[in-house]
């Protein structure tokens, strides 16, 4: 004996249905409520209701990968140019996290504990904040090659910021590194007791 469906499930089944072939005007009513909802806050973006297959999302990512590597896009997850309120936002936001050193920011370029830093977060060694120092991507420039995590790279001037890469001395490991300060800080004393 077939099953009979009961009025409940026929309106469901009837509803579903429905949703398949959705009338211009119910088409109007939900784009209308997901602007307003999109005005309100309530959503993140008013094209967010609507269905993207898997296929579309995965074009639409590439198509962003490929205008990133291409520089046309500055990150590869966003899609659209900001517009001048969402960037003062950005702004806004960035001053919330980042405290301090968010009046120093300079479009990627920032100071932290005295030393310049680029803001790099594609560095294999970036900071977790996405950040490297500067003197790093420097002798990194010269030398062709990454800097392995025990090499150091020192001010010769002893002046942090000036990474000019004549200022730039590279050492094998911090050991050598904090024994040619050592040096240095004997050399100074020895100087300033001779003058005295
Ligand atoms: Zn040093």
């Amino acid at each position: 004996m077939p099953k009979t469906l009961s009025e409940e499930h026929k309106r469901k089944i009837g509803l579903a249905h429905k949703g398949k072939k959705v009338s211009k005007e119910t088409r109007a009513k939900l784009s209308e409520t997901r602007k307003k909802l999109f005005k309100e806050g309530k959503i993140k973006k008013s094209w967010l209701g609507k269905h993207l297959s898997e296929e579309s999302k995965k074009k639409m990512s590439e198509t962003r990968k490929r205008l990133y590597s291409e520089g046309k896009l500055i990150h590869p997850w966003l899609g659209r140019k900001h517009t001048q309120e969402t960037k003062d936002k950005i702004k806004a936001n960035h001053h919330y996290c980042k405290g301090k050193f968010a009046s120093q920011w300079k479009g990627g370029n920032t100071i932290i504990d005295g030393y310049q830093h680029i803001y790099k977060p594609e560095h294999p060694n970036a900071k977790k904040a996405g950040y490297i120092l500067n003197s790093r991507l420097e002798m990194e420039k010269k030398l062709g090659r990454l800097l392995t995590p025990e090499e150091i790279v020192h001010h010769i001037d002893g002046n942090k910021l000036n990474n000019k890469i004549d200022n730039l001395y590279l050492f094998n490991n911090q050991a050598e590194h904090a024994r040619h300060h050592g040096k240095m800080i004997v050399l100074v004393k020895e100087m300033v007791n001779n003058a005295n």
